[in-house]
């Protein structure tokens, strides 16, 4: 199959809705660079955005020391309006103490701001080569609800309970979004993953969503499989799949499974569509502690995230350039990060992209 561009998700607002910088013409744009490897591969982006003359100033914006009771989480008040008045921007991973503490950083952004579906592109490098060189394929994973609705508590001693939420809004919202995104992106098949044969009512009220959506997409194939076969077909076959629409923790786990199909979690993109046309990218790896701070992370997947940001925008020519540089400098294969198997530093993998601007 031939590959599409894979970072052109769709685009949901027009450029009426850019926040110009006050004194020039930069497009103002939301920048959070994150926990652990974050600030790194944030530099990094900085650095092959100002090489490629990108229109884009940052409004950065950092984690707080303090709960901020409006958002109830280390996140500011501040920062979510950022995004809220840019409608787009860019996010570093942003770490979350397992099992205690405040309420989960992402979580905030994902509530705060209605970023209701998560677009994760997977695609084979050319080049970088791996077990499979056909990996083409879409995750779009349910990011508002599901198991991760923050409602968790103890019944009784030593016994405690997680409460599941599926929605018909939030599932006719992303089933809706997954069936655009494939028509307008050339893609044939949309499969929905799910556990409806033990999580009956949940899984089952998805899939009833995906149903009623796929019957106004005739032109668009429509299938169901139990994800347990899904995890067994994405690692025996990945070529089988297109478009993957599901409830979000399973998005959470398949996207790690179809970035090791490519090459590792260095090399993936995302966006989160909101409500209101917003879109902020982000890789879908977390915070690397075992490498932060040594100069050693891949910025791929930051990069890639920030390139589907241009798409956005409408900025495509930078967008092409920039890509065009990520992928010819992985698959020269001089300078390559420690993940896919090279020696070179954070530094001087970006170094290589601005030489290939
Ligand atoms: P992780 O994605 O941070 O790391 C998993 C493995 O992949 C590690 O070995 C790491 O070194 C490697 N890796 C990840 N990104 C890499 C990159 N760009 N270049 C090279 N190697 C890379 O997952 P984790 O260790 O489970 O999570 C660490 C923290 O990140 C946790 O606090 C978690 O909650 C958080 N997290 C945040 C997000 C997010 O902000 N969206 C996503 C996932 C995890």
């Amino acid at each position: 199959r031939v590959l599409r561009n894979p970072n052109n998700s769709s685009r949901v607002f027009s450029s009426l809705d850019r926040s110009f910088s006050s004194d020039s013409n930069l497009i103002r744009a939301t920048l959070f660079p994150g926990d652990g490897i974050g600030p790194e591969i944030a530099q990094s982006v900085k650095q092959v955005f100002s090489s490629a003359g990108v229109p884009i100033e940052w409004e950065e914006h950092y984690v707080g020391t303090e709960i901020d009771p409006r958002t109830q989480s280390f996140l500011t008040w501040e920062s979510l309006e950022s995004v809220r008045r840019n409608k787009v921007g860019l996010k570093g991973p942003m770490a979350t103490p397992i099992g205690k503490g405040h309420r989960s950083l992402n979580l905030t952004l994902r509530k705060e701001l209605n970023l209701y579906a998560n677009v994760r592109p997977c695609y084979s490098l050319p080049g970088y080569k791996t077990r499979y060189d056909n990996v083409d394929l879409i995750t779009i994973r349910e990011n508002t609800e599901g198991e991760y609705s923050g409602l968790e508590h103890q019944v009784v001693r030593g016994v405690v309970e997680s409460l599941k939420i599926i929605t018909r809004q939030a599932s006719m919202r992303v089933a809706e979004y997954a069936f655009h995104y494939a028509k307008t992106h050339g893609r044939q098949r949309v499969s929905a993953i799910h556990k409806a044969n033990i999580m009956q009512k949940t899984d089952g009220l998805f899939l009833k969503c995906c149903r009623e959506v796929a019957g106004k997409y005739p032109e668009i194939v429509y299938e169901e499989v139990v994800i347990d076969n899904c995890c067994m077909m994405l690692v025996k076959s990945p070529s089988l799949f297109d478009v993957l629409v599901m409830p979000n923790l399973y998005g959470d786990i398949i996207s790690d499974l179809c970035a090791g199909l490519i090459g590792g979690l260095g090399l993936t993109p995302s966006c989160n569509i909101g409500e209101g046309g917003i879109a902020l990218a982000e890789a879908v790896h977390g915070s690397a502690p075992d490498i932060a701070g040594k100069n050693l992370a891949n910025p791929t997947a930051l990069l890639l995230s920030a390139v589907s940001m241009l798409r956005h925008l409408e900025l495509n020519d930078k967008a092409d350039q920039i890509q065009d540089a990520i992928l010819k400098t992985i698959a020269e294969g001089k300078y390559r990060t420690g993940d896919l198997g090279g020696k070179s530093t954070t530094t001087e993998f970006t170094n290589a992209i601005c030489d290939h601007l």
